[in-house]
């Protein structure tokens, strides 16, 4: 099945009990069992709801992958993730990972004794100069984010295949319209929903997707256990969102090329950070194991100034200030202050992260009015 079909069927089916075609939001907290350990597969809402299950069938199909998980959020995805290993096990990750992603790993489970070793994974060749006896883990996010720096999926799942290591990508920023890591060797595959899955900016979840089913019957495990489960009805709107994956990612990628084109252009920036240039330094990977290169961009002003890019920051009208990113509508931030505030200064400068960086989320809006409404900004 072609992916734009997979889109509005993955997961569908007629309500059993009614025929309703969308899958009825099943608001409750357990089953009536007609004689003690009788059921009909749902027990107790933690472990399974319909709504739930309909929305995680939809999550492997989209994926390519034989199995979903939903979480309450992205980061309670990951958290699941990491509770796979025991302390003194390493996990091996990108050096500009998601700030919160970064936060869970340093203050979290450093507690508990995981070991975390960041690296450069652009260069594949880091990645397995890393690796220790202890190394269990492989975590890499591509396009990263803010920087949009790109990794070569495949090129790292051969050294996690040889060495019988965890390879998770975060596909957030891709979206699986975009991307799909489990084609390119990814063990599992880490979603945000809250963005490009959810599409609107009205829900908060994650999701996890695999193809092992044992790694399925740990995750499975963990989710229930730990009890970061989305309610039914967020369920609803993920699988509703998903409906538009692919329409919205077309609409996203032509504005995203536009938008970074003309502020290449423009002689006020200094930098586009875009994947799709021929000369950003992962075009070719990119273009290789990604459908299209999407609508978030990061740039910098020539007048790197922390006061210009505020200014710009409070200039937008469409483009609202906020964090997040993947809805229908346009989003301008500033990493330093908000989504990245938690990675130490001394880090982020380290990493590429400058001060004066300003991310755009572009939406589906019309181009020209998107464009005409950064050009008064950045004046
Ligand atoms: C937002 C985000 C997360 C965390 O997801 P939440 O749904 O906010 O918990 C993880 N990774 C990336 C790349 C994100 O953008």
């Amino acid at each position: 099945m072609k992916s734009a079909t997979k889109y509005i069927h993955a997961g569908s089916h007629p309500d059993p009990s009614t025929g309703a075609i969308m899958t009825p939001v099943y608001m409750t907290s357990t089953y009536v069992q007609e004689a003690p350990g009788v059921n009909k597969g749902y027990e107790y809402a933690r472990s399974q709801n319909p709504t739930r299950t309909a929305l995680e069938e939809a999550l492997a199909v989209i994926e390519n992958g034989k199995y979903g998980l939903a979480f309450s959020s992205g980061v309670a995805a990951t958290d699941a993730v990491i509770k796979l290993l025991n302390p003194g096990d390493e996990v091996i990750c990108a050096n500009d990972m998601y700030g919160g992603t970064y936060r869970l790993f340093t203050k979290v489970f450093e507690r508990f004794g995981i070991v975390f070793r960041y690296v450069d994974t652009t260069v594949a060749a880091n990645v397995e100069a890393a690796i220790t006896a202890n190394t269990k883990m492989v975590w890499l996010e591509t396009p990263t984010n803010p920087l949009m720096n790109i990794t070569d999926i495949a090129a790292v799942a051969a050294i996690t295949k040889a060495k019988k290591l965890i390879l998770v990508v975060d596909n957030t920023f891709a979206s699986p319209a975009l991307q799909n890591p489990l084609d390119l060797g990814a063990d599992i595959v880490m979603h945000s929903a809250t963005k490009y899955l959810g599409g609107h900016s009205d829900v908060i979840q994650g999701a996890l997707v695999m193809n092992d089913t044992e790694l399925r019957d740990k995750l499975y495990f963990i989710q229930k256990s730990c009890g970061a489960v989305p309610g039914p009805m967020d369920c609803f709107l993920v699988l509703r969102g998903i409906k538009t994956l692919g329409i919205r990612m077309k609409a996203h990628c032509e504005n995203g090329k536009i938008i970074a084109n003309w502020l290449r252009a423009n002689p006020k920036v200094s930098k586009v950070y875009w994947p799709g240039f021929e000369d950003h330094a992962g075009y070719a990977v990119a273009r290789e194991q990604m459908k299209d290169f999407g609508g978030m961009i990061s740039f910098e002003l020539k007048n790197d100034s922390v006061e210009e890019a505020k200014r710009v920051l409070s200039s937008t009208h469409l483009f609202a200030l906020a964090e997040s990113l993947g809805g229908v509508e346009s989003l301008i931030n500033h990493p330093a202050s908000m989504t990245h505030a938690s990675i130490p200064r001394e880090e982020r400068i380290k990493n590429g992260l400058s001060d004066s960086l300003i991310r755009l989320s572009v939406g589906i809006e019309d181009a020209d009015d998107l464009v005409n409404d950064l050009s008064k900004a950045i004046g």
